[in-house]
């Protein structure tokens, strides 16, 4: 799977998080993927200048063999070439980067961005 993301994004890092928030949202969230926007955070995420970037984060599938689901992986990440990582439903988050500390940048600031979405549906599921 590393090496799915490895070969797709000529990444140096590839990192992976089985944190609450993003657990949650890939199973709160309906359809193929994540889109997050108009947050000052942004951009953290590589190359982003500006609040005003749509982020569209794929949602997969969770597997138990993902050797064989790393072929779907790729495709995926050809298909959506602008996105800084991808969810698994029900399990995780990975994101890369070029280096370890690219990568753990992007795990910061997608982490933040899946706890602000996380907790602004909360507040308007109570209203
Ligand atoms: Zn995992």
């Amino acid at each position: 799977m590393h090496l799915a993301i490895v070969r797709s994004r000529s990444a140096g890092a590839v990192l992976h998080t089985h944190s609450v928030w993003s657990t949650i949202l890939s199973e709160a969230t309906a359809g193929g993927s994540l889109t997050i926007e108009g947050y000052e955070m942004l951009k953290g995420l590589d190359g982003v200048g500006t609040h005003e970037h749509r982020e569209r984060l794929p949602i997969v599938e969770n597997t138990q063999d993902w050797a064989a689901a790393a072929p779907r992986i790729e495709t995926i990440l050809r298909e959506h070439p602008e996105a800084h990582g991808f969810l698994i439903r029900g399990h995780g988050l990975y994101t890369w980067g070029k280096d370890l500390g690219d990568a753990k940048r992007q795990i910061e600031i997608l982490e933040f961005l899946f706890e602000v979405m996380g907790r602004k549906r909360g507040m308007a599921w109570q209203q």
